[in-house]
């Protein structure tokens, strides 16, 4: 007799990768999860507390969250249609997953990038097709030939800047593979304010086009769980028929609505991330630490020792970042966010202390 199989075994193909979870360790200074350094301004918090107030949380929300689609389309200047919005973009990934993929459909990613993306596609039953990207960490139009040569996946995954690389997608490649390709190309823009470009034009151009964002990042609010897409609208109303009713809460709703007024004071921020972003790559390169460049919040870099003692060495100065050496295709490398400025004056002089030290 075969052995049953246990109601208790789990998808192993649904689990996240151990490596992947950044350790939640206390330390005075996080610079491992590229979320913003500065707390939101103090006339939204004011907002935040009016939100709750107002919201009748003994009643449902609006199940279509018109207000907040339609003030993010105000943002964006296109239509509510266009819109679809999640707790965090990581919910709008799966919900065009669970509505675009069946098991065994193919999803293309481009190693090394968000893990995220191949996870739910995972989680999704996909089957997943891994691209390689050049030593500058983009995508070569022959390499997505070669791919659409071979398989015919549904969804193709961009990520523009790419995290962990910190790098833009090619404009013209992304083009290419919109024109080439019948199914659904995402770019995920979760850093894209941090960036000289954006792909958002695109949509007017490409139906089968899938822009990620999310607030997680530049506008300071991870804490939220807020993220959008936006697409044709038949993209966007494929998304609603299969996410589940009532997924994003009242007060998100309405704190994100709150949140675009603020943009002013979001950009202001990002500016000054991006000097100080600047300032920061200077200080790797003057300590001989080849460093990747970066149109993002974070830098990749790979010092000329065992990353696992620097991390370790930094923990033990209560500095976070995030170890990325067992990634495939990152070997002895580090990320750093951008924090604030004594944030990253501490990190640089730790480093500097840390790479002495070792010689
Ligand atoms: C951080 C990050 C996100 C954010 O995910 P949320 O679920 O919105 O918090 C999305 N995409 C990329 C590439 C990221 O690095």
């Amino acid at each position: 007799m075969t052995k049953k199989r246990s109601g208790l075994e789990s998808r192993k193909e649904a689990r996240l990768s151990s490596t992947y979870h950044s350790p939640q360790v206390d330390v005075d200074i996080r610079l491992n999860t590229n979320e913003s350094p500065y707390s939101a301004p103090l006339g939204f918090i004011e907002d935040v507390k009016k939100a709750i107030e107002d919201a009748s949380l003994n009643r449902y929300p609006d199940r279509n969250a018109v207000d907040l689609r339609q003030a993010i389309a105000d943002y964006h200047s296109c239509n509510v249609n266009n819109v679809f919005c999640a707790n965090g973009s990581n919910e709008v990934i799966q919900t065009l997953l669970f509505s675009f993929v069946s098991s065994g459909d193919e999803v293309v990613v481009f190693e090394p990038t968000y893990a995220l993306h191949s996870h739910i596609s995972k989680i999704a039953g996909a089957s997943l097709i891994v691209g390689e990207r050049n030593a500058n960490f983009q995508v070569d139009e022959d390499e997505i030939v070669k791919i659409l040569d071979r398989s015919e996946p549904k969804i193709i995954f961009f990520c523009s800047p790419n995290n962990p690389t910190g790098n833009l997608e090619s404009y013209e490649v992304v083009k290419r593979t919109l024109e080439m390709f019948s199914g659904i190309v995402v770019v995920d823009e979760a850093y894209v304010q941090f960036a000289e470009f954006n792909f958002v034009e695109l949509l007017k151009e490409y139906d089968n086009l899938v822009i990620i964002r999310t607030f997680s990042k530049t506008w300071g609010l991870a804490g939220l769980r807020l993220g959008y897409g936006l697409s044709s609208s038949s993209i966007a109303a494929e998304l609603f028929n299969t996410v589940l009713p009532y997924h994003l809460n009242s007060l998100t709703q309405r704190i994100g609505i709150a949140a675009l007024n603020y943009e002013q004071e979001m950009l202001e921020r990002v500016a000054l991330m991006k000097e100080d972003r600047g300032n920061l790559i200077n200080g790797l390169e003057n300590m001989g630490v080849e460093v990747f460049p970066s149109e993002s919040n974070f830098i990749l870099f790979r010092p000329n020792m065992s990353p696992k003692i620097v991390w370790e060495s930094l923990v033990k100065k209560s500095i976070l970042i995030r170890d990325c050496s067992s990634w495939p295709r990152l070997e002895g490398c580090l990320r750093v966010s951008v924090g604030t400025r004594l944030e990253n004056e501490v990190f640089l002089t730790s480093l500097a202390e840390i790479i002495d030290e070792s010689k």
